[in-house]
């Protein structure tokens, strides 16, 4: 038991100076053109610190150092036995910087201490673990060809991967780019996103410290149209491991089509179902999971279940039972220990996600639950928890990413139009059935275009098991071993043996 006094956050945050210059060839550097950004905080607008404006000259650098580290083989020539022992080295490094990570996040994008803490920390840690345990375990192939010769099938490293990630779990997204494209060997610059650059830039000083050769892991800050504009334009970019939206996830196919044709890997957005049939057997669990996995991360998450489709007749019980727990995720100070939710990132997604509010109500949905911006005098940028009722499937709340705490209730009559009302969206990164016929779970899972379908649970993740989408939700996948296919090519080499 941890019997440890609690932390005071506001104490700690008031020490901290975050250094937000790039971390280049193993070097903190302003950026080449002098220019930085302030970033403020989301949770009360208070300045954190100066960024450095990455634009085409850092990027430049950081591709050279990466190529330069890729090509004289101080990372990818390593043995694999010998690059497990540096990422687990990172991974403890992480795990030991907990606290400092934790704020950090908690500060540049507004999600509660106590999941900053519990989640996105150890997450990143056992993702960077992972990936180390597994590379000295994969093995190449030998193909069943002939007599007369030997064909192996191996894979190596692409080269430079250029990493580009979002703000909505900063250091997740940035490990899992990171744990598959360091583990095999590759040369990574991360771009991490304008609006939560300063965990990522820990990151890479932690992987210094514990052993990875300058050069290999480059973090560029910047915003989206200079710094990622041009790292995914650069001819020296040999893939792209993108998350973020279908907009810009558009854009990394254009770039890689207009420069080298580099590979990209789109992780992308979603308007996941969540499915509720009349025989579910436990309508409890069922509410409590919606309303969780709907307000988890101030709904900022892309598999947020933010379209819940129930059946006619249960619908007005069940809605009752999710609109009842709402309160319980009102927003609070995200540095308090206790608050479930948090501050939306900035300004600019507060007025997107109140005007989507306002066009369901101009749409004629009906609210239950919020719909009002919360704790306007702490100079942050909150939300209620938002419940619409008799939501239509071509409305704008049901159709396009809200990216905020906003539900969205459906109903249907039966299986067929369940179905046909969970797959009628260009997304495909989640859903979930709610039943207790095993033949009805099954038979709707199969129907279900998305990448994960999940049955009488929302919540259960792991590293073990791919994550990523179908449609305009992206393609590849990050997590499990199925993600070293992002990071690896695949070679064939050809040996003759001579009869004798
Ligand atoms: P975004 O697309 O605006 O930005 C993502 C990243 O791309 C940022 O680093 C940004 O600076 C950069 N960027 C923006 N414009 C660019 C341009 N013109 N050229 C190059 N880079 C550019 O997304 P966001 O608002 O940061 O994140 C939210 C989105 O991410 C949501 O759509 C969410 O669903 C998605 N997301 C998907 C997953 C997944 O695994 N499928 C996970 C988390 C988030």
């Amino acid at each position: 038991m941890d019997t440890s006094p609690p932390i005071d956050w506001h104490e700690r945050a008031r020490s901290l100076q975050p250094d937000g210059r790039a971390l280049i060839d193993g070097q903190r550097l302003a950026a080449a053109a002098g220019d930085s950004f302030d970033k403020h905080s989301p949770i009360d607008g208070r300045r954190l610190t100066a960024i450095a404006r990455g634009r085409e000259a850092d990027i430049d650098r950081a591709v050279a150092a990466a190529r330069r580290a890729f090509d004289d083989g101080r990372w990818a020539r390593q043995p694999p036995s010998a690059r497990k022992k540096v990422l687990r080295r990172f991974a403890e490094r992480v795990l030991a910087a907990a606290d400092e990570l934790a704020l950090l996040e908690t500060l540049d994008m507004g999600k509660p201490i106590r999941y900053s803490r519990t989640v996105d920390v150890p997450a990143t840690a056992n993702c960077i673990a992972w990936y180390a345990e597994a590379i000295d375990k994969v093995y190449d192939e030998i193909a069943p060809t002939g007599p007369q010769a030997l064909a192996l099938v191996t894979r190596e490293p692409v080269g430079v991967v250029g990493a580009i990630v979002p703000w909505n779990y900063p250091m997740i997204m940035a490990a899992w780019k990171l744990g598959p494209a360091l583990a095999t060997g590759n040369s990574v610059v991360l771009k991490p996103s304008e609006k939560s650059p300063l965990t990522a830039l820990r990151l890479a000083e932690l992987a210094l410290e514990a052993g990875l050769p300058p050069g290999v892991f480059n973090v560029v800050p910047g915003y989206g149209h200079e710094a990622g504009e041009a790292l995914a334009l650069h001819a020296g970019v040999d893939a792209i491991g993108f998350t973020g939206s279908t907009r810009i996830g558009r854009r990394m196919l254009e770039y890689a089509g207009r420069s080298n044709l580099k590979r990209v890997y789109n992780e992308l957005g979603g308007k996941s179902a969540f499915i509720v049939f009349p025989d579910c057997s436990d309508l409890e669990r069922a509410a409590a999971t919606a309303a969780g996995s709907m307000f988890f991360n101030q709904g900022e998450s892309c598999n947020a279940p933010s379209r819940l489709l129930v059946q006619a007749g249960l619908a007005d019980e069940f809605v009752q039972r999710v609109t009842a727990l709402a309160p319980r995720f009102q927003p609070g100070d995200p540095l308090d220990d206790a608050t479930q939710m948090g501050a939306l990132v900035d300004e600019t997604q507060l007025r997107t996600v109140l005007g989507y509010i306002d066009s369901g109500h101009q749409e004629g949905a009906r609210c239950l639950a919020g719909g009002q911006q919360a704790r306007g005098d702490s100079g942050g940028y909150y939300v209620e928890p938002t419940v619409f009722d008799a939501v239509r499937n071509d409305m704008r709340i049901a159709r396009e990413e809200i990216f905020g705490p906003v539900l969205s209730v459906i109903r249907f009559n039966d299986e067929a139009e369940a179905i046909r009302l969970a797959n009628d969206t260009s997304y495909g990164l989640q859903a979930s059935v709610w039943s207790g016929q095993l033949d009805r779970a099954h038979r709707v899972a199969r129907a279900l275009r998305a990448g994960t379908v999940h049955v009488n649970q929302y919540d259960e993740d792991d590293i073990t098991v791919p994550f990523g989408g179908y449609k305009q939700s992206g393609n590849g996948r990050d997590k499990s071993l199925h993600a070293l296919e992002k990071y690896t090519e695949l070679k064939t080499t050809w040996l003759r043996i001579d009869a004798g």
